[in-house]
């Protein structure tokens, strides 16, 4: 086998990128362990657009994960548990309330801010002397050989490497590179995002509410404060982006009710565009695209990060035992192991989207009705959380 200055380049250095280093670091002892280097185009400083505003809702299994990954010890500080979830629909009466107690477990989840979330996962990267974190570098190029890779960075510098991984974000550069096809569709809707105060204690508890204009998640993130995401058509998301924080939070408070309690402040105010981009072949030679690179989806459900999570974990587990990190059938491996997940949580995830916003007025009944029989029947019920919360 020819030699090479990295067994893995991973280029993207988010939240999948640093995780799936840290995953793939820990495969074997010191003495023969995995060579990586993570590439990140953009140092952490005061703000970086993968460790933003958002919050994330990692799942039940997701924490596991994190736990496994040694990492959970700096992230739990950051997070706060979401014990309950109230799903409803303005203005009719269906609604879904689930417990963390009737699954015997002590959260459903939990709510993490990406900004500090960033500088935790990085000050564990630096204790693995096997990945070279290079950083601000970029991936500009790639030529591909039989047994490796030439990668050549912003810098001139090129680098060899048997497998390249991109986790670059939802433009990946490398996808572009190889011409990978991929499936699109936009939604032609933002979601808005901000943190959201409130009169009344959270009590751990997540919000889910169905309007007309689109979906509106609180999910919680202090004693008294909520992480908002709401999706709307551009126009009007842009006309909200513009409202004075009063007038917002009244408008918010009119959408919502009040269930939550009053909404008394927020802070900055971010809008992202929505769509839902695939790669149906998320391999090609010596390559595997991850993350938002091989999938970005609809945030309605929270599932975007806690699909790319399982897929690390897929990844380390079918590189354990490989000697070529590189080689088709490790990555025809992973490909298959990882189908069955990918296509059940894009089909959830956009089921929800379309149900809850495209075809909004069309399918009130049969939304109703679903909504009804999935908080009266266990099983449904059950079926329906274990794939929010990342049970496989
Ligand atoms: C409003 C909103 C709410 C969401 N809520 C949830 C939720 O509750 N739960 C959930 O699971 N998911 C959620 N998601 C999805 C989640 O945010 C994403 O799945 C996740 O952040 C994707 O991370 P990533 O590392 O794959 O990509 P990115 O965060 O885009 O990171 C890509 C990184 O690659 C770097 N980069 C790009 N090109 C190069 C290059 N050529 N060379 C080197 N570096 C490069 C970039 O600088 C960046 O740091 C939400 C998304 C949105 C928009």
């Amino acid at each position: 086998m020819a030699t090479t200055d990295y067994d893995i380049v991973i280029a993207g250095g988010g939240m999948t990128g640093s995780l799936l280093a840290l995953a793939l670091a820990q495969i074997s002892s010191a003495a023969d362990s995995y060579r990586i280097a993570l590439i990140e185009a953009i140092p952490l400083k005061t703000s970086h657009p993968a460790f933003d505003g958002r919050a994330l809702a990692l799942a039940d299994g997701t924490v596991t994960s994190l736990q496994q990954l040694g990492v959970w010890d700096v992230l739990k500080n950051l997070a706060h548990p979401i014990k309950k979830i109230h799903v409803s629909e303005k203005g009719h009466a269906a609604r879904v309330h689930i417990s963390s107690d009737e699954y015997a477990l002590d959260a459903l989840g939990h709510v993490l801010e990406l900004a500090p979330a960033g500088f935790a996962i990085q000050s564990k990267l630096v204790g693995y002397k096997q990945i070279d974190f290079l950083c601000p570098d970029k991936v500009e190029d790639l030529a591909l050989e039989e047994d490796l890779i030439r990668v050549r960075l912003s810098g001139e510098k090129t680098i060899s490497t048997r497998l390249l991984i991109s986790a670059e974000g939802v433009t990946s550069a490398l996808r572009s590179k190889l011409s990978l096809p991929i499936e699109k569709h936009d939604f032609k809707q933002n979601a808005l995002i901000t943190t959201i105060y409130v009169d009344k204690p959270t009590r751990d508890q997540a919000w889910e509410r169905f309007t007309p204009e689109g979906p509106i998640a609180l999910l919680p993130l202090g004693k008294d404060c909520f992480s908002l995401v709401w999706c709307h058509h551009p126009e009007l998301s842009n006309s909200l982006m513009s409202l004075p924080p009063n007038d917002f939070l009244q408008q918010l408070q009119q959408s919502f009710g009040f269930h939550a309690g009053r909404f008394v402040r927020h802070t900055e105010r971010a809008i992202y565009p929505l769509s839902l981009q695939y790669l149906p072949q998320s391999i090609y030679h010596r390559v595997v695209l991850l993350g938002n690179a091989a999938h970005q989806l609809h945030p309605v459900a929270g599932q975007g990060f806690n699909l790319a999570m399982r897929d690390i974990m897929a990844l380390q587990d079918v590189l354990g035992n490989a000697d070529d990190p590189g080689a088709y059938s490790v990555l025809r491996n992973y490909r298959e192991s990882r189908k069955l997940d990918q296509a059940t949580t894009i089909g959830f995830t956009s089921a929800l989207a379309s149900l809850f916003t495209e075809q909004y007025s069309s399918l009130l009944l049969p939304r109703q009705i679903g909504l009804m029989l999935m908080n009266n029947i266990p099983f449904l019920k059950r079926q329906f959380v274990k794939q929010a919360l990342g049970h496989f």
